[in-house]
């Protein structure tokens, strides 16, 4: 095996086993980063200076005259890209954020949801200064195209596949990205659970926007006695939600397009109907749909499902459940009920997503207290409240120094004499600030 493929396996599987966690663990390494420090002095000295680098005295300056501090400041032209599901909310909560930090933005709606376009387009402009503010129609052609221009920020909403283009894109100008991406938000329900409270929840976040959500839970995972339970009460909470025909009931949407139409019905073969499964085509109709004796190979467990189909996948127990969530890419959401608080926090801590929550659906995305984003491949970057204002700001680090009390400087510059060297020791050992 390729060396460097065998340090890279080993460190991932150190970093899996949890090892890195405990602070116990970090704290003794940091201790020991500073004893290979402090044993090794004047081994490290010597071979700064073989290098033509740093000579003793010249590592650490003091500062603790300055006046320190972080200065907010807009990053300058921004790109903001929205998705068509949410497609005023995923474009103006992203705009607040870089008007208020300060800065002009080039905003680029989804094509597919045509009506919000056109009111962006043509109605939003009257509102903002228009030498500031910029609405720029398209679809994949026109936003590829747009992306050749330089910008100093990219907010990006959108599919996994798209936000590789938009990254590969911006990185031609080294210009940051933030990517709100998809994926597929595990849902794992313990047996310890009230199952008509579970499928209540499940079923209002799974079926909400018909499923076009991308935080939405897309799979459950739960035992074959959980799901037996379950399976009555979700078609309970799906009638009460919907009425017997959900098809002529006002409270479900339909589905954006006739390509999302095909793809999602393509997805009803997989497993077996449960709940629901009936479609239409003509009206664009998928029925709140439950799926089991799901195949993890099955394009319905491949892809993110975005739609009203809710897949069951059988699992022995919390472990198995663990697993199966870490085999897989990082979620934008996490989800686990329990009675059991042991339960709820074991998942949280044995797992990684961009968000989690314990005992509902995306609650947590309310909250502006909380920064909303992805880990891994469901994105990066976060926002919502502060957190959006703080993503399109340059954190510029600042320190002013008085113009005048040369004296204070002596100490840094050449000759290093013994006495200067002692001082410095000195003067060391009495903060622990690294410059
Ligand atoms: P998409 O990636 O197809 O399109 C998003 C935007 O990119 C649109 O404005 C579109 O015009 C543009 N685009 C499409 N193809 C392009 C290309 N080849 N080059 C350049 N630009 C291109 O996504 P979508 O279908 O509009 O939205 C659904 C996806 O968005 C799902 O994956 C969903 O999970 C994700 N999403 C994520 C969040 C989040 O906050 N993380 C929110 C909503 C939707």
């Amino acid at each position: 095996m390729d060396p460097v493929e065998d340090t890279l396996r080993r460190l991932r599987e150190a970093f899996n086993s949890g090892r890195t966690r405990p602070a116990e663990f970090r704290a003794a390494q940091l201790k020991s980063l500073g004893h290979f420090l402090q044993d090794n002095k004047q081994l490290l000295q010597d071979a700064l200076a073989q290098d033509g680098g740093l000579r003793v005295g010249e590592g650490r300056w003091a500062t603790q005259l300055d006046a320190a501090f972080i200065r907010k400041e807009p990053l300058g032209l921004v790109l903001i890209i929205a998705p068509w599901n949410y497609p005023l909310n995923l474009m103006l909560v992203p705009l607040v954020g870089a008007l208020s930090a300060g800065n002009c933005v080039v905003l680029k709606p989804s094509e597919i949801s045509k009506s919000t376009e056109k009111v962006l387009a043509e109605v939003l402009p009257r509102y903002l200064d228009p030498s500031c503010f910029a609405v720029v129609l398209g679809g994949p052609q026109e936003t590829g195209q747009l992306l050749e221009h330089k910008f100093d920020y990219i907010f990006f909403t959108g599919s996994p596949r798209v936000g590789k283009i938009v990254m590969a894109a911006a990185a031609k100008h080294l210009t940051p990205v933030t990517l709100e991406l998809g994926g597929k938000n595990p849902c794992y329900v313990d047996d310890d659970c009230d199952p008509q409270i579970v499928a209540n929840r499940v079923a209002f976040f799974r079926y909400f926007n018909t499923g076009q959500t991308c935080v939405a839970p897309d799979y459950v995972l739960c035992s074959p006695e959980m799901q037996e339970r379950l399976l009555p009460a979700l078609q309970s909470a799906i009638t009460r939600f919907f009425g017997d025909d959900p098809q002529s009931s006002p409270n479900l949407g339909r589905i954006i397009s006739q390509k999302q139409f095909q793809r999602l019905q393509g997805l009803l073969g997989c497993g077996r109907v449960a709940v629901g499964g009936q479609s239409d085509e003509s009206d664009r109709y998928i029925a709140p749909t439950v799926l089991v004796d799901v195949r993890e190979t099955e394009p319905v467990m491949q892809e993110e499902i975005f739609g009203p189909i809710l897949p069951i996948v059988n699992v022995r127990g919390l472990d198995e459940a663990v697993d199966f969530i870490n085999r897989r890419e990082k979620p934008l959401a996490l989800y686990a009920f329990s009675n059991s608080n042991q339960v709820v926090t074991q998942v949280l801590a044995r797992t990684s997503s961009g968000a989690f929550c314990g005992n509902d659906g995306f609650m947590h995305m309310t909250l502006t207290s909380l920064p909303f984003g992805g880990v891994g491949a469901s994105g990066m970057g976060r926002y919502h409240g502060k957190f959006s204002f703080d993503t399109f700001s340059h954190h510029r680090a600042c320190l002013l120094r008085c113009a005048g009390m040369e004296k204070v400087n002596d100490l840094r510059y050449p000759p290093y004499t013994d006495m200067k060297v002692q001082l410095l020791s000195w003067s060391l050992s009495q903060s622990c600030s690294l410059l």
